[in-house]
């Protein structure tokens, strides 16, 4: 398998007991060796949830209460994260998966200098490196992520929003990790900046080869750099397609809703109608498909039986590619109209 990371039946719960929201249920979804994982959704569909999940840094109330999320190490064996010992664990969010969080951009320390923040996470890491090697890989990051060496000695507040957000990209890329995941690193950018960045970050992936998973609610950006895409909903995937795929043929009305809600950068323009309704309370879930009192199609079965993730029937009048070149897991979608 060209798996790096494969979640499976992930479920996350805020809270114990009776009071208890489930955030995520039954997420299945991997990420590819050297690929782009698109994550949309609504807010509130789970995004940050799964991706503090399957790290293990859900703040409390948050708690996984099923499933594993096994990590392929190249040429090693599989591990779980969810059962992995603290060390393994410190380890494997910094070296093996980095992570720059919603609103990371804000989180530089405002009295030091860039140059201390990042010889610091080089430091905490590699303690037995000298000064000047720091500095030196330090200077090799902001060049990394487009940003002139004279920076180094800058304060955050001197620097713009984007650079800021390039600053956090670089201290994630510090250690090389196999896995760099990024929840709405861009929304507080202008757009300008947004595709920008991103941009820098997929030839960034194709250079040191790591695998992106990418959170927004900006399906336009998703469909132009991810190779695919995972849609969420009321805390499941409810479709998983390739980025081209999706964006032509979209299979779950939600998709097709979120598409419409968003101007094509590229592409046949389309008609924004967005969705009606809003998302779902977590403590009061539509019974069947959750989005079945705002689905266009909903039909009886779909308030009373929960769809599940499932390989639709052929699609190859629509796709480029000949069904048979296709593996069966190339897309799925939980919808009852598949
Ligand atoms: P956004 O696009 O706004 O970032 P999201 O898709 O990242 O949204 P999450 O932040 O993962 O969504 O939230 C998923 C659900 O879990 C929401 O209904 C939210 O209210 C709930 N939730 C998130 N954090 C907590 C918490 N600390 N305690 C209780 N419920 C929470
Ligand atoms: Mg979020």
């Amino acid at each position: 398998t060209d798996a790096v990371l494969e979640i499976r039946g992930l479920n996350v719960d805020y809270g114990l007991g009776e009071d208890a929201v489930h955030a995520i249920r039954d997420v299945d979804l991997t990420l590819h060796r050297g690929e782009v994982l698109g994550l949309a959704g609504e807010s509130g569909s789970g995004k940050s949830t799964l991706a503090y999940g399957l790290t293990r840094l859900l703040p409390p109330p948050g708690v996984i209460t099923g499933g594993e999320v096994l990590y392929h190490p190249d040429g090693g064996d599989p591990v779980d994260v969810l059962r992995m010992d603290h060390a393994a664990l410190r380890r494997f969010r910094w070296a093996e998966t980095a992570i720059v969080f919603q609103g990371a951009m804000n989180s530089l320390n405002p009295v030091h200098r860039i140059s201390t923040q990042l010889t610091d996470v080089i430091k905490a890491h590699d303690p037995r490196g000298t000064s000047a090697a720091r500095l030196a890989r330090a200077r090799e990051l902001l060049h990394l992520v487009g940003i002139s060496a004279d920076r180094l000695e800058s304060y955050p507040h001197q620097l713009s929003g984007g650079m800021r957000q390039r600053v956090m990209i670089g201290m994630a890329l510090a250690l090389e990790p196999k896995v760099v995941i990024m929840d709405e690193p861009t929304t507080a950018l202008d757009v300008v900046v947004q595709r920008q960045i991103l941009r820098q970050l997929v030839e960034l992936r194709e250079r040191l080869g790591f695998s992106v998973v990418f959170i927004t609610h900006d399906l336009s950006l998703l469909v132009e750099f991810s190779d695919r895409i995972a849609i969420m909903y009321g805390g499941r995937i409810v479709e998983e397609a390739a980025s081209a795929d999706l964006y032509r043929d979209p299979l779950h009305p939600y998709s097709h809703g979120l598409l419409n809600s968003f101007p094509a950068l590229r592409g046949p323009k389309r008609e924004l109608t967005g969705i009606p309704g809003s998302p779902p309370d977590l403590r009061g879930m539509p019974s069947g498909c959750a989005f079945h009192p705002r689905c266009p199609h909903a039909m009886e079965r779909c308030g009373v039986e929960v769809p599940v993730l499932g390989v639709p029937p052929d699609k190859s009048t629509t796709a480029h590619v000949a069904v048979d070149q296709r593996s069966p897991a190339d897309r799925t979608v939980a919808c009852w109209l598949h």
